[in-house]
């Protein structure tokens, strides 16, 4: 038997059950932390989609007409229940991704912090109310689910970003389909069940499993209403060009280039400490993952550089069974070798190599996707490894003569995601915030992840369309709004004919 025969097939999740995939076309799935493929997930072909979106379609009309209360308290119900399995699910997640324990934990937290807010779904539904704004008409204004929606996802948060994109549109009333990014498909079949438990009506909950045939399908297909996608710049723009070619309502979430400014008054100890985390963690593999150090001035980057070359070199890298490994392996062999590329050639174009993670020791036992950490000095603007973002443990380190110039420079860049600046100055830091041209920014603060009821989103080409994730626009994003003029008719009101435009 083979390998290929002894895998689990998935299936999709459509109308509250696991249905087969039926295209014939599979992708496999790896357990990065060994190399192995542990799954074969189906990749659905149109009619698939087509029929998934109908099951959706009809299913909404109920689902919109439930209370607001008695959905929130079904989304409330899969809260308890992502908890009460937290456990399971965070070895999913670890086995499909290969991230540390810990990391899996955090980001089911920190994804709940969207389901939170969708609990409260009510209060955001809320409309506005004028009484007597002319002649006894009171206007008001009410929110209403927009029908069938979707989600696409990629792979580096099988469960936060989803969660994300999908609480509030379940809660405000939408019927949503989630295409799971099919490198970890595991986690989102894991917590369809949930749903299902938790009460959700069959059919407004979907997971179909694919690529780009199902994706194409979900943009085109005239009964889907939005689009929620997260992933790379260039398939975001291309989500958002389609989607709204299509005239749909599209927020469409791309890559990061992350830079943490430091100042020389930064206490530079405790600078190195938030870089390591936010600059290594998951592998680097974070939207918002520092992705290097631009120092002001050559004597704080020599100090720094110092620094961080001794505690890179004692980092552990591994598999999530072990409890003492910092991070685990990239998501496939090929994002490896892309890492690989980036550095080689960063090399050539003149970087200096700090630490070399290309070859860690444990590749040697092992045949996961493992990469040490790497560190790249001397990087200047005009560098691959400056422009692009490398989704894999090698950062960079970028030496500038000011604040201004590094404010400058990151202006310039065409991502816009996060930013963050160590310092003790408080003038500096204001400078830095208000001139910034990025989305979620940071002051001594390493990850700048806004909490769940504030919204997420970066700038420039780190987001396309106007919408947000986490948040409380989600409840606009999923809704459409709609005025009401209202006068009830008294016996002696005036009920003649006017030609002229009304006014107060
Ligand atoms: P990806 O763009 O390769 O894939 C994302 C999703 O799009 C997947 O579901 C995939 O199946 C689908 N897809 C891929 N190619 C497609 C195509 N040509 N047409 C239609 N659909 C396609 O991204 P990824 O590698 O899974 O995820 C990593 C990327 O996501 C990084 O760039 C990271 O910065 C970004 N990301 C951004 C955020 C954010 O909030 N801005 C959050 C997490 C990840």
């Amino acid at each position: 038997m083979t390998v290929e025969q002894k895998v689990k097939e998935l299936h999709h999740f459509i109308n509250g059950e696991l249905v087969a995939g039926k295209s014939g076309r599979f992708s496999n799935v790896y357990n990065p932390s060994t190399g192995e493929v542990i799954a074969q997930v189906p990749l659905a072909a149109k009619e698939e989609v087509k029929n998934a979106i109908e099951m959706a379609k009809k299913a909404f009309p109920e689902w919109r007409n439930t209370s607001s209360g008695k959905r929130a308290e079904i989304v409330m119900r899969f809260r308890q229940l992502v908890k009460e399995n937290e456990e399971e699910l965070i070895q999913v997640i670890c086995t499909e991704s290969g991230k540390t324990k810990e990391d899996a934990k955090g980001e089911i937290t920190r994804g709940l912090e969207s389901v939170d807010l969708a609990i409260n779904a009510p209060h955001l539904l809320k409309g506005d109310y004028s009484v007597n704004v002319g002649g006894n008409i009171n206007a008001y204004s009410t929110k209403s689910p927009i029908g069938v929606v979707a989600a696409i996802s990629p792979f580096n948060f099988p469960v936060m970003v989803p969660f994300a994109q999908t609480s509030m549109a379940v809660a405000v009333g939408n019927a949503v389909i989630l295409k799971p990014s099919e490198k970890v498909p595991m986690s989102a079949l894991f917590f369809s069940e949930l749903w299902k438990r938790a009460g959700l009506p069959d059919g407004i909950w979907t997971v179909i499993n694919g690529d780009k045939e199902a994706v194409d399908e979900l943009l085109a297909n005239p009964t889907v209403q939005a689009i929620s996608f997260v992933g790379s710049t260039p398939v975001a723009e291309y989500i958002y060009q389609t989607g709204t070619s299509y005239n749909k309502r599209v927020a469409a979430f791309g890559g990061g280039k992350n830079f943490m400014i430091v100042m020389p008054d930064a206490d530079l100890e405790k600078t190195a400490n938030a870089f390591i985390g936010a600059a290594y963690g998951a592998a680097s593999q974070r939207c918002m993952a520092i992705s290097g150090a631009m120092v002001v001035g050559k004597e704080t980057a020599d100090q720094l550089v110092a620094i961080l070359k001794e505690m890179i070199e004692n980092l552990k890298v591994g598999p999530y069974t072990d409890e003492e490994v910092d991070f685990g392996p990239v998501i496939t062999q090929q994002s490896k070798d892309a890492v690989i590329g980036y550095i080689n050639r960063s090399i050539e174009e003149g970087a200096k190599v700090v630490v070399d993670g290309r070859n860690p020791t444990i590749c040697q036992t092992s045949k996961g996707f493992y990469l040490g950490p790497t560190l790249l000095d001397e990087i200047t603007p005009s560098m691959e490894v400056f422009q692009q973002e490398v989704f894999g443990p090698a950062r960079i380190v970028v030496r500038v003569e000011s604040l201004q110039e590094a404010i400058d420079l990151i202006n310039d860049h065409e991502l816009g995601n996060g930013v963050t600046i160590f310092t003790n100055n408080g003038a500096a830091a204001r400078k830095f915030q208000e001139e910034i041209e990025v989305g979620m920014v940071g002051v001594n603060v390493p990850i700048p992840i806004p909490v769940g009821y504030y919204n997420f989103g970066g700038w420039k080409r780190s987001k396309f369309g106007e919408g947000f994730m986490f948040g409380p626009d989600q409840a606009r994003f999923f809704t459409k709004s709609k005025t009401i003029s209202e006068k009830w008719l008294n016996g002696d009101d005036e009920t003649s004919t006017t030609f002229a435009f009304p006014s107060n």
